[in-house]
């Protein structure tokens, strides 16, 4: 099972990353962010009472003045972070009362269906703890709580009560070893028409009846003899009623949809291009460990060399920073290469839940080594000592090394090259650790 996993949120400058530093096991993050594409977010390994947990810093969202640049900023990593997490603690800051960002950042948290902690910090003193505390009530989410996140006064109450909202603790007892499938991507893109063609049933799309179809329905399908879960038919189906909150539901959903699948196919409207949504969502399923597998949709409106080119350039664009996720230009209209899609899907949890040979990546390493390439600085040199695959689906590998401070972006990207050109590794993300080895 995962490890539950905490979001602190909050506009800049409340105390989170103060806070994060003091739950954290160490400053250091577990998963570099994707490059290219944000460092807003943070992940870092936490315990308490026995209970490991992720812990998910927001803080590093620069202050920048204008407003018009800092509240969508804000917005979305807020709206992300409480996407993933199992708990919400949001950080207010007692010293200077309630401001238009916390509202901002409250609206997001109330919309979310998770326990939720507000944190009025800075109460860096016990005796004044009661003092404006009662005006965050306004903010809507809950009793306000005091803390110190520079002193530390108030941080093992909440860790308390945060562990005890955590799930139970379950035996490896999933559900059936069934491959998960999530369909995801924006409105309009073809999602549904899409699930119907891979459903194999010319299904009319029912008009759900308000109220009924809030809990996600999936659907299992055959593929050569293998049974696929289709997760969410009913969240592609179903559509928001407001027009302003459609693009919102698809994104909300869709994050859902990604954590309970193995793959998911990124449905993009070829006509438009991959767009910056398409990549945050690629980027989070990255970062949630779900494979991918990208689709072209309405691939029969690209009839020019022109239209064609403008695809593939903002594929190249949006995509660069995950070079190794498949695509595929299909039509659900027509069922053009729709019968493709489950083979590169089936591929990619194949990649996913591969085993790499500790000998193969040793021989790697020692090529890498021989080949001269490594990191230095001020004198010192990065030695990596071995490695071995620590984790599965997505594979996940540890690096030894006498220096792992030592390790950049582009090292790190470097090694990850080398590993996917030597290992079946498309359409998989995976996660690489470099640990200091004694
Ligand atoms: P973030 O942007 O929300 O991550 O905020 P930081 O953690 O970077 O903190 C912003 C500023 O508030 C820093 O100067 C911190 O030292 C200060 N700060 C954080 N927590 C506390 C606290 O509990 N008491 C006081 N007095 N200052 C704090
Ligand atoms: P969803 O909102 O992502 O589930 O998208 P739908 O499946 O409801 O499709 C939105 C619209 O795009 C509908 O009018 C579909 O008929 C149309 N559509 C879907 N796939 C294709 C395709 O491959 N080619 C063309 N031309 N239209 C498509």
């Amino acid at each position: 099972m995962s490890k539950p996993i905490v979001a602190v949120v909050g506009r800049p400058n409340v105390g989170k990353s103060t806070l994060v530093n003091r739950i954290a096991v160490s400053r250091e993050a577990i998963v570099h962010e994707s490059r290219g594409v944000t460092r807003d977010r943070s992940y870092h390994e936490a315990d308490w009472n026995g209970r490991d947990f992720v812990i998910i810093d927001t803080g590093g969202i620069e202050s920048v003045k204008s407003q018009d640049v800092f509240a969508p900023r804000i917005r979305e990593q807020a709206l992300l972070a409480c996407q993933e997490a199992d708990v919400i603690v949001f950080v207010v800051d007692g010293a200077t009362g309630i401001t238009d960002e916390d509202e901002e950042v409250a609206r997001i948290v109330r919309r979310v269906d998770k326990p939720v902690f507000l944190i009025v910090n800075k109460k860096d003193d016990p005796a004044n703890e009661q003092d404006g505390l009662w005006d965050f009530y306004a903010l809507g989410v809950g009793e306000p709580r005091p803390l110190s996140a520079s002193h530390g006064y108030g941080t093992g109450d909440l860790l308390d009560d945060i562990v005890a909202c955590f799930p139970e603790e379950e035996e490896a007892n999933e559900e059936e070893d069934m491959l998960s499938i999530a369909i995801v991507g924006r409105p309009n893109v073809g999602k549904s028409s899409l699930a119907n063609r891979l459903a194999n049933k010319k299904r009319s799309i029912v008009s759900d009846v308000a109220g009924t179809t809030r809990d996600a329905i999936d659907t299992v399908i055959q593929w050569k003899g293998m049974p696929i879960k289709l997760v969410d038919t009913a969240g592609m189906r179903k559509k928001s009623q407001v027009h302003e909150d459609i693009e919102y539901y698809s994104l909300v959903r869709g994050l859902q949809a990604i954590d309970r699948a193995d793959i998911c196919l990124l449905v993009v409207d070829a006509t438009v291009g991959v767009t910056e949504q398409d990549q945050k969502v690629a980027n989070m399923a990255v970062d949630r460990g779900c494979g991918i597998v990208l689709l072209l949709n309405k691939w029969d409106l690209i009839d020019s060399q022109q239209k064609r080119d403008e695809v593939m350039a903002s594929l190249s664009k949006r995509m660069a920073f995950a070079p190794w996720i498949p695509f595929i230009n299909i039509s659900a209209l027509t069922g053009r290469a729709t019968d493709k899609v489950l083979a590169a899907a089936v591929k990619a949890a194949e990649a996913r839940a591969q085993q790499l040979k500790t000998s193969e990546l040793n021989n790697l390493l020692a090529e890498i080594r021989e080949g001269g390439h490594t990191r230095s600085e001020k004198g010192r040199r990065l030695k990596i000592q071995y490695c071995t695959q620590t984790g599965s689906k997505p594979p996940a590998l540890s690096f030894w090394c006498n220096a792992p401070d030592l390790v950049d972006d582009n090292f790190e990207r470097f090694m990850e090259n080398r590993i996917r050109d030597r290992f079946e590794l498309t359409g998989t993300p995976i996660r690489m650790r470099f640990r200091q080895k004694n």
